[in-house]
């Protein structure tokens, strides 16, 4: 099975076709579901669309936030519902729009994760715990990326995409040795694997360099294809190819308070180095996988993620981490929690050592800054 978006936009400017999008989609009252943090120079170009309501998020993808939203797109009878801010303002978006049977558009303004794209919404409680997937089977009618807004955001926004991002190929590679279905509802075919693949290709070939152009809030053609690889080839890529080991060491990740400051593509980019660790992949690959997190700013030890390596927390990580239905068990072995210790020690090791081994010769930027 393959699953996308029907249409997916990049560009500078590209929040310019946003009107032309939902004429095309023929949608004529849609809400503006309105991410707080949003440029205050973006809303007044929201609120010009032509028969559009802007409704601001409250800032939590929870049940009552849904419902609330829900009951605004019920008092005004919109037919669609456009997202525009970061994950958690899109998830709620596709939470409303997709039971009701609205148009759905998506417009991020950071590149953090792969979740536009995607078919699903992680919800939480008010409080921000996690509580459940939500499966729509339905994936946004469209998608509308404007690298001109997602350069003006902090870089390490960016930088956490890349983090996700590098997940995406090895963890489709171990879900196609296997054969596991993957979210998108069956195993992947090729053309998940390969633009897996592209992913993580376009992040080492420019991921550096997209990184020096945000920090002086400039686009660059490096910038639009990290931003691409990102959001479109890491979106399709993880739906349709499947994950395995780096998401569920950053699940087991997320049960340690001390790292919950770090966001979710960084505590992937540790996952992706211990997967390789775990899976046995080569020396070279390892150390091309850790230096290229070092020159971005990834997180490449516990020490990074502010983790104890003591034996008890690499094991309560472990634990979480191999609980029954975790995509670990999509890689082609069975995985056990002491394995798990084992690739966290490993992957932490390595990572030490290379940075201890590039910074003899070169300046390397400050992790998560
Ligand atoms: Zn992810």
């Amino acid at each position: 099975m393959f699953a996308a978006p029907l249409r997916y936009v990049q560009g500078q400017g590209a929040l310019d076709t946003l009107g032309a999008e939902l004429a095309r989609l023929k949608s004529t009252r849609p809400v503006v579901l309105c991410d707080p943090n949003v440029l205050e120079t973006l809303r007044p170009r929201l609120e010009a669309l032509e028969g559009a309501t802007v409704v601001d998020f409250n800032g939590e993808v929870s049940p009552a936030e849904i419902e609330r939203v829900a009951a605004v797109v019920r008092e005004l009878e919109a037919d669609g519902i456009v997202g525009v801010g970061g994950g958690k303002t899109l998830d709620t978006a596709k939470a409303v729009g997709h039971p009701a049977g609205l148009v759905v558009v998506l417009a991020p303004t950071i590149a953090s994760t792969d979740a536009p794209t995607s078919s699903l919404s992680i919800i939480y409680d008010d409080d921000g715990t996690f509580l459940e997937y939500r499966l729509y089977g339905r994936n946004p009618d469209a998608v509308i990326v404007d690298t001109a807004i997602i350069a003006q955001a902090p870089v390490r926004f960016l930088v956490a995409g890349i983090g996700d991002g590098l997940s995406t190929f090895f963890e489709a590679d171990a879900s196609a040795r296997t054969n596991k279905p993957a979210l998108a509802g069956g195993p992947p075919l090729l053309a998940a694997t390969a633009l897996a693949r592209l992913c993580y290709d376009t992040l080492l070939a420019n991921g550096v360099a997209a990184r020096q152009a945000v920090e002086r809030g400039v686009v660059t053609p490096a910038v639009e294809r990290v931003v691409e690889a990102n959001t479109l080839l890491s979106g399709l890529g993880f739906e349709s190819g499947g994950l395995a080991a780096a998401h569920s060491i950053h699940n087991g990740l997320t049960a340690l308070p001390e790292t919950h400051h770090r966001w979710h593509g960084e505590k992937v980019a540790f996952g992706v180095v211990a997967l390789l660790v775990l899976e046995g992949r080569p020396q070279e690959l390892l150390e091309e996988v850790v230096d290229f997190c070092l020159k971005v700013g990834l997180p490449v030890t516990l020490g990074d993620l502010a983790v104890n390596a003591d034996r008890a927390t690499l094991a309560r990580i472990a634990a979480v981490a191999c609980a029954e239905g975790e995509t670990i068990h999509n890689e082609p072995f069975p995985v056990t929690p002491d394995m798990v210790v084992a690739a966290l020690l490993g992957a932490d090791a390595v990572g030490a050592e290379r940075r201890a081994l590039l910074r003899r010769t070169m300046d390397l930027p400050a992790v998560c800054a």
